[in-house]
C-alpha cells in the first residue's frame, strides 16, 4: 500500500526543521528512520501533509560516552548503536535490548530516538530508557529543554514532546561496575513486538542492594516501573536474596499490572508471565552484579 500524498522537507539544520514543524505543526511529522511512521502512513493511520526530515542534518548521529552517561543523537541508527563499542561497554543492556527491535533491516534505518518518540508501549527502547534513567534533549522555537525519562511517556504513542518540538538526542545514565542487568521479552517470533517483557537493573554497595529498578513493557499504555517490587530488594544483602523474596517481588509485579486482553494474549497471561520474568530478571541481575563487584 502507498502513503497518501505529502511534501517532503529535507532539512540541513535543526533550526530549519523546528521552523518548518512550527509553521504547520497540526499537519506535519518529523521523520527519522521512517520505520514506524511510513507503515502508519501506508495503513492510513497517519496522514501528515508535511514530513520534516532530519536525516540530512550534520552532527545529529553521534554516539558519545560522558561521565556515567551515553548520548545517542536523533539520527543515529539502531544498528550503529547496537554495534558501537562505546555502547557495549557503557550500557550493555541497551545493546542487548536492541537485538530484539524488529530485524536487522529495520535497525539499519530505524533510530533509538525515533523509537522513544513513537512510544509504542510494547517497544524495547522506552523500557530501557525508563530503567537506566536519563533525559531527552528537545528543541522548539522557544529554545531547548530536557525531559527526564520518568516524565517522557504520557500514554499509548504519546510523549511529553510538544507538536512543534524535535528530540535532538537521548542521554542514558550508565550504571557503575557493581550493577547487574537483565532483559527478556516474550514474543510470538524473534523480532516481533513483545507480548510482555521486563528490564531489571540492580546495583550493589558493600554487598547490599543499594538500587533496584524493574520495568515491565507490553503490560500497560506505557512502560511501567514496579516500585513495590523494587523496594523489597533495596537494603537487602545480596546473600539474603532468596527464593521467598523473589516470589514476593514477582507477586508485586503481577498485582501492579492490569493488562487488557487482545488478539495476542489475555491480560491474565501477561500478568502471570510478568511475574515469572520478574523472578528470573532479579535473580540474574543480582548474579551479574555480584560477579562484577
Ligand atoms: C517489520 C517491523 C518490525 C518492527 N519491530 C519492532 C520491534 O520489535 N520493536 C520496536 O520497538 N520497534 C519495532 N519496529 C519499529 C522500528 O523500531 C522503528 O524504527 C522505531 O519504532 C521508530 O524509529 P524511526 O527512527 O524509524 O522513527 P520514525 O518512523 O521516523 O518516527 C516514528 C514517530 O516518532 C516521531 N519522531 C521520530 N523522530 C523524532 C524526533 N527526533 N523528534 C520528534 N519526533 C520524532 C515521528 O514523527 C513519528 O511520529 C518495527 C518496524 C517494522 C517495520
Amino acid at each position: 500500500m502507498k502513503p497518501p500524498a505529502f511534501t517532503h522537507h529535507p532539512c540541513r539544520t535543526v533550526d530549519e526543521a523546528v521552523g518548518l514543524l512550527d509553521s504547520a505543526s497540526d499537519d506535519s511529522k518529523v521523520i527519522s528512520g521512517g520505520q514506524s511512521l511510513v507503515p502508519m502512513m501506508n495503513l492510513r493511520l497517519a496522514n501528515p501533509a508535511h514530513l520534516v526530515d532530519l536525516n540530512g542534518i550534520p552532527g545529529l548521529d553521534g554516539i558519545e560516552v560522558g561521565d556515567r552517561t551515553l548520548t545517542v543523537g536523533a539520527t543515529a541508527r539502531q544498528h550503529d548503536v547496537e554495534r558501537s563499542a562505546h555502547v557495549t561497554t557503557a550500557a550493555p543492556l541497551l545493546a542487548a535490548a536492541l537485538k530484539h527491535v524488529g530485524h536487522p533491516q529495520i535497525r539499519n534505518r530505524g533510530t533509538v530516538v525515533g523509537s522513544l518518540c513513537h512510544a509504542d508501549p510494547a517497544a524495547e527502547m522506552p523500557a530501557v530508557f525508563l530503567t537506566l534513567g536519563g533525559h531527552v534533549s528537545a528543541q522548539s522555537p522557544s529554545g531547548t529543554r530536557t525531559i527526564a525519562a520518568e516524565d517522557f511517556f504520557d500514554s499509548y504513542l504519546t510523549t511529553a514532546l510538544e507538536p512543534n518540538e524535535i528530540a535532538t538526542a537521548v542521554t542514558f545514565d550508565t550504571p557503575n561496575g557493581s550493577s547487574g542487568w537483565y532483559f527478556e521479552e516474550v514474543a510470538r517470533r524473534h523480532g516481533d513486538f513483545a507480548i510482555i517483557g521486563i528490564v531489571a537493573l540492580l546495583t550493589l554497595a558493600g554487598g547490599v542492594v543499594s538500587d533496584a529498578r524493574l520495568t515491565v513493557f507490553g503490560g500497560a499504555a506505557t512502560p511501567v516501573r514496579i516500585p513495590a517490587a523494587e523496594q523489597l530488594l533495596v537494603g537487602v544483602a545480596a546473600a539474603d536474596v532468596d527464593a521467598d523474596l523473589l516470589a514476593r517481588a514477582a507477586a508485586e509485579t503481577s498485582a501492579a499490572l492490569r493488562p487488557s486482553d487482545d488478539i495476542h494474549a489475555s491480560g491474565d497471561y501477561r500478568r502471570h508471565v510478568a511475574g515469572v520474568l520478574t523472578t528470573r530478571g532479579l535473580r540474574t541481575s543480582l548474579e551479574r552484579a555480584v560477579a562484577g563487584s
